[in-house]
C-alpha cells in the first residue's frame, strides 16, 4: 500500500525559526527493504535514520542543490550513507563492507559502540555556480540524531536541532517513521534552540506558519547504462565465458539493490568481445 510522504515547511516565533516536519513512513521502511536480505536491527537503525535525517534536509535546499551525509563507523569499511536534492528525491545505502559484516558482530553491538569514538559525519552540499561545501566533524553522541544537531552547531555555526521517531514492530519492520528538524534563522536569540526543543515535547510552537508542503520519496535514478561500467570493469575472462555460454549477466546497483541483467549480445558489445 502506498502511503503519501511529504515534508511540511513552517517559520515560527516571529520568523526567528524554521521548522520542517516530515512524514515518511514509506520512505524509510522501502530503504531498508531494498536488500535481499533481512537486516540486523542495528543496521536498520543506522540506515532509517540517515535516511529520515535526509529527506528532512531536503527542505533547507534550494533550486538543483543536492545534500550528502556520509557516516563513517570507527571501522574505516563500515559506512552509511544517504543524499537528497531540492526535489524530495532520497537514497541511502549502507557500504558493502558493513552489511556483510561477521553476524557476531551485528547481531551483538550496540549503534553507540558502532560508531564508536572515531565516528564521523561528512556533509556535503552544492553551494551553486557548481562549487561544494564539506564539512565533517566527530560524533560524540554516536545515535546520528543529536551528532546531526552537533554538525550544524560546530560546522556551520547554525543552531539546529533533529528529532526522529522511527518506531519498528518485533520483526524489525517500520511501521512508522517522522522526523522535525528545527533551525534558528539569522538574527534567532541561541536560547530559543532550547525553547523549541522544550514546546516540541507539547507539538505547541508560538506563531508557526507554514509555509510549504512538498513531496518526498525515495528515488535512486540509477539506470542499465549508469552501471555498464561495472559490467565493463568485471573480468575479462567471465565475460567471454558468458557470451561464450549465452549466459546473461546480472548487475546490481548498489545503492537502492535494483537489478540490471545485460545478455550475451550486449556484453559481446559493451566488452568488445567478438
Ligand atoms: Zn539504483
Amino acid at each position: 500500500m502506498y502511503e503519501e510522504n511529504y515534508l511540511v515547511k513552517a517559520l515560527a516565533y516571529r520568523s526567528q525559526a524554521r521548522l520542517l516536519f516530515a512524514e515518511n513512513t514509506e520512505l524509510v521502511r522501502t530503504a531498508c527493504n531494498l536488500r535481499p536480505r533481512p537486516m540486523y536491527p542495528v543496521l536498520r537503525v543506522a540506515l532509517s535514520r540517515t535516511v529520515s535525517a535526509a529527506s528532512l534536509l531536503t527542505g533547507i535546499l534550494k533550486d538543483n542543490q543536492r545534500v550528502s551525509l556520509k557516516i563513517k563507523t570507527s571501522h574505516p569499511d563500515y559506512k552509511i550513507f544517504a543524499d537528497a536534492d531540492s526535489w524530495g528525491n532520497v537514497r541511502g545505502y549502507i557500504s558493502d563492507e558493513l552489511l556483510n559484516a561477521p553476524q557476531e558482530y551485528l547481531r551483538h553491538i550496540s549503534l553507540e559502540k558502532m560508531i564508536g569514538p572515531r565516528g564521523s559525519l561528512q556533509i556535503t552540499k552544492d553551494i551553486g555556480m557548481g562549487g561544494t561545501f564539506t564539512g565533517i566533524t566527530d560524533m560524540p553522541y554516536g545515535n546520528i540524531v543529536d551528532d546531526l544537531s552537533y554538525y550544524f552547531q560546530q560546522s556551520e555555526q547554525t543552531p539546529t536541532f533533529f528529532s526522529l521517531s522511527i518506531e519498528m514492530d518485533h520483526s524489525g519492520s517500520i511501521v512508522r517513521s517522522r522526523g522535525v528538524m528545527a533551525q534558528l534563522l539569522p538574527g534567532g536569540p541561541i536560547e530559543l534552540i532550547d525553547r523549541i526543543k522544550h514546546d516540541l515535547l507539547f507539538s505547541n510552537f508560538e506563531d508557526m506558519q507554514a509555509v510549504g508542503k512538498e513531496p518526498v520519496r525515495l528515488f535512486c535514478g540509477c539506470s542499465k547504462d549508469m552501471l555498464t561500467p561495472m559490467l565493463r570493469a568485471l573480468d575479462k575472462r567471465e565475460l567471454t565465458d558468458a557470451y561464450a555460454e549465452g549466459r546473461s549477466i546480472e548487475i546490481v546497483c548498489h545503492v537502492c539493490g535494483k537489478s540490471y541483467q545485460f545478455q550475451p549480445d550486449e556484453i559481446a558489445g559493451i566488452s568488445g568481445i567478438q
